[in-house]
């Protein structure tokens, strides 16, 4: 069942492609909760590819790799490892993606990655790449055969100087090798056309797959996103605490942004699961249901 295969091929053919991303747990709990829900998506979701985060803290490298092995050999998923360049030289680096092509994977999600916990900026390892782009062209330079993600932030990277800037950085990891771009999740369809439309008129022309959440909280959404349509703030706060309302908002909002996304010819999804299964299995099967899937 073990498959391999470039996410840039699934994403040039005409059915649209979709995705969901876990993170790598850190404790047994957590353990059993991702194997839970892999086996769910598995059997009710069955996405064309999976991806697996990098996380900030020590261990993720080790966690990460053996999670994804776990969701490409026993779950038959394609997997998509994410990699950052928190606290890693170039070395360290190849050592990391060498491992990565020798198990198999020929999908690598790159990223800078966030500042570690109780730091405020980002400071790259003094024989490090310091941005995504440079992690590309790094892969680039020394191996053959990755497709790879970047990603994109349709309502701008919260350290970007400028809406322009954020635009010409993503540009430079499109030109570097970047195959496709995922984004940051987002709640407004419109503020993500706008961004799609400025990558085209910016010259880059790679697939970009939107990256959605289903709400489980309006405190959460309202965290997560900087753009809150109207209608949707409307309907969190006609819900209150009804924990009940407030799945059925943030089921139907995920549902309506992917018909409308897929209506205007964007061929990917990629859904941000949180490990958890019941909310993506319920907006796929009403997807399915209606034929939009
Ligand atoms: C789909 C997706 C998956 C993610 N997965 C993970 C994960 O697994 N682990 C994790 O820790 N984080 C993850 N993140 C979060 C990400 O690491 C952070 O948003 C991080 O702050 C930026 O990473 P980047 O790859 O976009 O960085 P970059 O593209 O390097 O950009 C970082 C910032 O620097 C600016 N910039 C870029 N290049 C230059 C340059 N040459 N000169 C000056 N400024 C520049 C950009 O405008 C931006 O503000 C993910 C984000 C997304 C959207």
């Amino acid at each position: 069942m073990h498959k391999n295969r470039p996410i840039s091929d699934l994403l040039a053919r005409q059915r649209p492609v979709l995705s969901v991303e876990f993170f790598p747990p850190k404790d047994d709990a957590g353990g059993e909760l991702i194997l839970k829900t892999a086996e769910e998506i598995r059997t009710y979701v069955d996405p064309d590819f999976v991806s697996i985060t990098y996380g900030a803290g020590g261990g993720t490298r080790e966690r990460t790799f053996r999670y994804a092995r776990i969701l490409k050999e026993r779950y038959g998923f394609e997997v998509m490892p994410h990699l950052t360049c928190v606290g890693s030289s170039y070395d360290e680096m190849r050592e990391i993606i060498r491992e990565y092509q020798e198990a198999g994977f020929c999908n690598i999600m790159a990223l800078r990655g966030d500042p570690p916990k109780g730091e405020t900026s980002f400071k790259p390892h003094p024989d490090g790449p310091p941005y995504a782009s440079d992690l590309v062209n790094f892969i680039r330079q020394e191996f053959s055969g990755f497709s790879l993600g970047v990603a994109g932030y349709p309502e701008i990277h919260p350290e970007a100087k400028s809406a322009e800037s954020d635009l010409k950085y993503l540009k430079l990891k499109v030109d570097q090798g970047g195959s496709f771009i995922t984004t940051q999740l987002f709640y407004d369809n419109e503020t993500f056309f706008k961004f799609a439309e400025n990558c085209r008129a910016a010259g880059i022309d790679v697939p970009i797959i939107p990256g959605l959440m289903p709400i489980r909280s309006a405190k959460q959404a309202r965290r997560f996103a900087k753009v809150i349509p109207p209608q949707l703030d409307a309907l969190l706060d006609e819900a209150g605490e009804d924990a009940e309302k407030v799945h059925e908002v943030g089921i139907d909002w995920t549902y309506r942004q992917i018909c409308e996304l897929i209506e205007k010819g964007f061929n990917g999804i990629h859904l941000y699961i949180m490990n958890r299964s019941h909310m993506p299995i319920e907006v796929i099967e009403r997807l399915r249901a209606s034929n939009v899937l």
